[in-house]
């Protein structure tokens, strides 16, 4: 996707080999206008694919599903990392690793919003070494619901989540594929 890619370009910032930090368009400061086309994007990438609900996981993959819902016209739910009170009782649960906390942590959604009639697209912000995609499709897998797809806004084509999804027959689409950073240069895989 062109309109991401120079937006990358021009305000991503590389910290070290293996982070890219978009903090002023995607994790921190939302551009909306971008999120809108991104969202169009998917609706496009996934048109041949039956979509009842978008799944994603808290915090940054909500402002994405939240605009391309728009386009969906589907209800979005997002995993949340923190068991509280106000979640019910009955919930699926899996375990997932963080890449950028480097710790293990429980996602949790209601059963409630999950069901087996449902065909759900995963969405999310980043596809590293796969853990949060694994997690969400477990989630999806553990309810009865069919996988659609997963849609990825950034996927590290040098880190192992892509191909682990693809090798699956996972139906994914990445709008932007970064390269390993070198010299703190961001290129892009065709
Ligand atoms: P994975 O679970 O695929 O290893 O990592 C994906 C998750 O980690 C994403 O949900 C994202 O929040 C975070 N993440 C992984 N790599 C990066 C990165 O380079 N930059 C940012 N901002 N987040 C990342």
């Amino acid at each position: 996707m062109q309109l991401l890619k120079e937006k990358i370009l021009k305000e991503g910032r590389v910290v070290g080999e293996e982070i890219l930090k978009v903090d002023s368009f995607l994790n921190h400061q939302l551009d909306v206008a971008l999120l809108q086309e991104i969202g169009k994007e998917f609706k496009q990438r996934f048109s041949s694919k039956k979509v009842t609900k978008l799944l994603t996981i808290e915090a940054s993959g909500i402002g994405i599903a939240a605009i391309a819902a728009q386009y969906f016209n589907v209800p979005v739910v997002f995993a949340k990392k923190v068991a509280s009170r106000n979640l019910d009782n009955e919930t699926y649960k899996t375990e997932v690793y963080s890449f950028t906390k480097q710790k293990n942590y429980d996602v949790r959604v209601s059963k409630r919003y999950l069901n087996e009639d449902d065909h759900i697209l995963v969405l999310d912000d980043f596809l590293a070494n796969g853990r949060a995609a694994l997690g969400l499709i477990d989630l999806v897998e553990q309810s009865g619901a069919t996988l659609s797809g997963v849609g990825i806004v950034i996927e590290k084509s040098f880190q192992e989540g892509g191909q682990l999804l693809r090798d699956k027959g996972i139906h994914l689409e990445s709008l932007a594929k970064v390269n390993r950073f070198i010299d703190e240069q961001i290129t892009f895989e065709a």
